[in-house]
C-alpha cells in the first residue's frame, strides 16, 4: 500500500507468474507450461538473417507479417486478426474493450470458477463485475450453465487451465448464440495439443460475438517473444484496435513480428512437436495412474493430477522442488489437492515419475 498509488492499484492483488528459476539454478522445470522443444528450425533462419539497422524504425503497428501469416494458416481475412504482445496483454485488451465496468452495468462476466488466475484479476484492475459459474464432476464445464444467465460478457480458457478439459464446439456454439448480446472469449492458449482438436475460428463466419484467442507461447515454443493474437469478426477486431491505440500502439517489436509469422508458417514442425508432447503426455498420465494419481483427461501441454492418499498436493510440491523438480501449487480451496504438471521431454518426464515415485514409497513407509 502507498499513498502515492491510486486507490485502484492499491486494491488489485496481482496475477502471480509461476516462479522462474534464477539464472544458472538448474531444475526441471513443468510448472508454466512452456514447451519443451525448441522454436522451429524456421525461426532461426529468420533471426539470423534478421537485419539490425531496421531496429531503429518503430515497428509496423499492425504486426502485418504475424497478421497475414495467421490470415492465412487459419483461412480467415487478415482484418479478422490483432496482434498483441503475449495473448496475456490481448486478453487485457478484451476485457477492456468487451466488457462494461462496474459503473456502467449491474451485469457479470461469466468465468468458470477454476480458470485461467489472471481473468479475476483484469476484473478486477478495470473494475469488472464477475460471476464464477461452478464447474461440474471432475472440473467439466457444462455449456447449458453459460445458457440464461445475464452477463455483460463471458471468458472460458479452451481447453481450461489449470483443470486441463476441453469443451466441444457445439458446446461453444451454444454459448455463442444463447448470448448474442455479449462478446464471448474462448481463450485457446492450449489449442492443438489434442490430435482431434477442434478450434473455435471456425465458428466466427456465424457469431460476429465469438473473440477466438491464440498464442504463440505454447505450441510454437515462442513463450521468451511475446506474441498473442485475437481471431474474431472485424467488428470485434477494431474495437481491439481502438482499445491498442488509446494504450500503446506498438505492442510487437520487428523482430517478434518476423519470427512470429516463420513459426506460424511452419505448420510441418508444429505438428511433429504437438505429436510428440500427446505421446510424452499420454506416457506421464500412464506412470502418475500406475502411481494412484487421479486425474481428468487432458488436453493440453499438462496434466492436473491429484496425488494418492498417502501425501497431500502441498507436501509432494516441496518435496519435488527441494530436488530441483518445479511444478505449479495452486493454494486455492477446491483444487489445492492437485498439481499442474506441465510436459517436458521424454527425460525429463522419466525423472520427475522417478523422484515422485520415490516420495510416494517414502511417504507409505513413514
Ligand atoms: N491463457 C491461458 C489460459 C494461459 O495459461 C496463459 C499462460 N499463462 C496465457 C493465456 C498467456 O500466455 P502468453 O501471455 O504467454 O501468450
Amino acid at each position: 500500500m502507498s499513498k502515492f498509488w491510486n486507490k485502484t492499484i492499491n486494491e488489485t492483488t496481482p496475477y502471480v507468474a509461476g516462479e522462474q528459476p534464477k539464472a544458472g539454478e538448474k531444475v526441471i522445470k513443468l510448472n508454466t507450461n512452456e514447451n519443451p522443444f525448441p522454436p522451429s528450425p524456421a525461426v532461426k533462419k529468420v533471426f539470423e538473417e534478421f537485419d539490425f539497422s531496421t531496429l531503429r524504425l518503430y515497428p509496423d503497428t499492425n504486426a502485418t507479417p504475424i497478421v497475414n501469416a495467421v490470415a492465412e494458416v487459419e483461412n480467415v481475412k487478415p482484418s479478422q486478426v490483432f496482434v498483441g504482445n503475449g495473448s496475456d496483454e490481448v486478453l487485457a485488451l478484451c476485457f477492456q474493450t468487451f466488457f462494461e465496468k462496474e459503473r456502467d452495468t449491474e451485469l457479470p462476466v461469466l468465468t468458470p470458477e477454476f480458470s485461467y488466475s489472471f481473468y479475476p484479476v483484469y476484473e478486477e484492475f478495470y473494475g469488472i463485475r464477475s460471476k464464477k459459474i461452478p464447474l461440474r464432476e471432475d472440473f467439466r464445464l457444462e455449456a447449458s450453465d453459460y445458457t440464461g444467465v445475464p452477463n455483460c460478457g463471458i471468458a472460458i480458457a479452451n481447453p481450461n487451465a489449470p483443470t486441463s478439459r476441453a469443451i466441444s464446439l457445439e458446446d461453444i456454439a451454444a454459448i455463442c448464440r444463447a448470448n448474442p448480446d455479449s462478446v464471448v472469449l474462448i481463450d485457446e492458449a492450449y489449442a492443438y495439443f489434442e490430435d482431434d482438436f477442434q478450434t473455435a475460428v471456425s465458428l466466427l463466419p456465424e457469431f460476429p460475438n465469438l473473440c477466438v484467442v491464440r498464442t504463440t507461447s505454447k505450441s510454437y515454443s515462442l513463450a521468451g517473444l511475446r506474441i498473442g493474437y485475437a481471431i474474431a469478426s472485424e467488428e470485434l477486431i477494431e474495437g481491439l484496435l481502438r482499445a491498442r491505440d488509446s494504450f500503446n500502439s506498438y505492442p510487437v517489436d520487428r523482430l517478434a513480428q518476423v519470427i512470429g509469422a516463420a513459426a506460424v508458417r511452419d505448420t510441418e514442425y508444429h505438428k511433429k512437436c504437438r505429436e510428440e508432447l500427446i505421446r510424452i503426455r499420454n506416457y506421464t498420465a500412464a506412470e502418475l495412474t500406475k502411481l494412484g494419481f487421479t486425474m481428468p483427461e487432458s488436453s493440453a501441454n499438462f496434466v492436473f493430477a491429484k496425488p494418492p492418499k498417502c501425501i497431500d498436493a502441498e507436501t509432494l510440491y516441496k518435496k519435488l522442488k527441494a530436488k530441483g523438480i518445479l511444478v505449479r501449487y495452486f493454494k486455492t480451496p477446491g483444487i489445492n489437492d492437485h498439481l499442474r504438471i506441465s510436459i517436458g521431454t521424454q527425460d525429463e518426464m522419466e525423472q520427475f515419475v522417478r523422484s515422485v515415485k520415490e516420495e510416494i514409497e517414502n511417504a507409505e513407509n513413514s
